[in-house]
């Protein structure tokens, strides 16, 4: 391979550190989040998976699924630490590293040619050793490729894909594991009879971009194996955000409130993996007319916590007064800074 690209993601990274900590939570059902009435999973151990519990999913729902299970709040500050000791780890073997999030990243390991296998091993035989977490590497040519094979066999994934296994390994997918297509295309594109890649393949160009807008064309790359984009370690962040086209229009504000909950945990975990401070917290809606609106706030001073960006998010959509229903709905922050106090001293 030309260029070779390791995917590196955790299993359940915030359970397995808790399992970690505490042998006997180990091969029991456990949640990190989702405390109090309204709380959210922030992660789950595949135990816990077994009984159809997912992060993002309301902690009530979770205790209905597993009454068993052992939920537990979120150490922010000791993932950070592991967080921290597996990148040090990391950057032992390259210096092209793109961190994705606390507990995954993209690494370029070209330079090790035809010792990439090995190199790839010990990463993932050192970070069970040294930290005791299981990982799921995915390597190949490029970042899409690479993704998709850490995802191929998860937890304790190991699978390469190389050039010339493509097409084919891809061809026989659902659509739905291909980077970009979320739950609700999946379900129009089985109503057009659309239900494997190999189906998807019969496309051509222009009709991707007529179904799938502006992305049609990366997708339709994508499919075919092709994906230039570079692993790019100093990767600034302009904005962090979330967003979900619904199965289901709604005009429920308390559903979408819900959803905005959801995406304010992931966005603070992003920020705080990498100490960054957001001050404009924005909303996006589509109607069920295809309008977007946005509306945003700026605020005096910055923020990183989940229930602070919210807040504001919440707000903000009570704010927007909604007369039609909703098709999809994001939340995002932006003017991130680096320096907390930085920031403040603006004031
Ligand atoms: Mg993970």
């Amino acid at each position: 391979m030309e260029k070779i690209i390791l995917h590196l993601d955790v299993d359940a990274f915030f359970a397995s550190v808790e399992q970690l900590d505490n042998p006997e939570l180990r091969g029991k059902p456990v949640i990190v989040g989702g405390i109090g009435e309204r709380g959210v999973v922030a992660t789950c151990s595949y135990e816990a998976r077994k009984y159809g519990i997912h992060s993002a999913m309301p902690g009530f729902l979770a205790r209905q699924k597993c009454s068993q299970a052992v939920f537990l709040p979120v150490r922010m500050k000791r993932y950070k630490d592991v967080s921290n000791d597996i990148f040090r780890l990391l950057n032992r073997y390259t210096d092209k590293i793109e961190a994705l999030s606390i507990d995954e990243a993209f690494l370029d390991i070209s330079g090790y040619e035809d010792k990439y296998l090995s190199v790839a091993r010990t990463i993932k035989e050192n970070i069970k050793k040294q930290m005791g977490l299981t990982v799921s590497i995915g390597i190949s040519y490029n970042k899409f490729l690479a993704k998709m094979a850490s995802d191929w066999e998860k937890p304790d994934g190991f699978k390469v894909i190389t050039e010339d296994m493509m097409p084919d390994i891809i061809l026989p997918l659902p659509v739905g594991q291909v980077y970009g297509i979320g739950s609700k295309t999946v379900s129009k594109l089985n109503e057009l009879g659309v239900y494997r890649v190999e189906d998807l393949m019969r496309w051509p160009l222009e009709y991707m971009v007529n179904f799938f807008g502006k992305q049609g064309e990366d997708i339709y790359h994508l499919i075919r194996g092709i994906d230039a984009r570079e692993v790019e370690p100093e990767k600034e962040m302009k904005s962090i955000g979330r967003e979900i086209t619904l199965d289901k229009d709604t005009d429920d504000i308390q559903e979408l409130t819900e959803y905005l909950k959801g995406f304010s945990y992931h966005i603070s975990y992003a920020l705080r993996v990498k100490d960054l401070y957001a001050k404009t917290v924005t909303v996006k809606i589509k109607t069920d007319r295809f309008a977007q609106h946005t509306k945003s706030r700026t605020l005096s001073r910055p923020i990183d916590k989940s229930k602070d960006i919210y807040k504001e998010g919440a707000l903000l959509l009570k704010e927007m007064q909604l007369k039609e229903k909703i098709r999809l709905i994001g939340l995002s922050v932006s003017n991130i800074s680096e320096d907390y106090y930085e920031q403040m001293s603006l004031f």
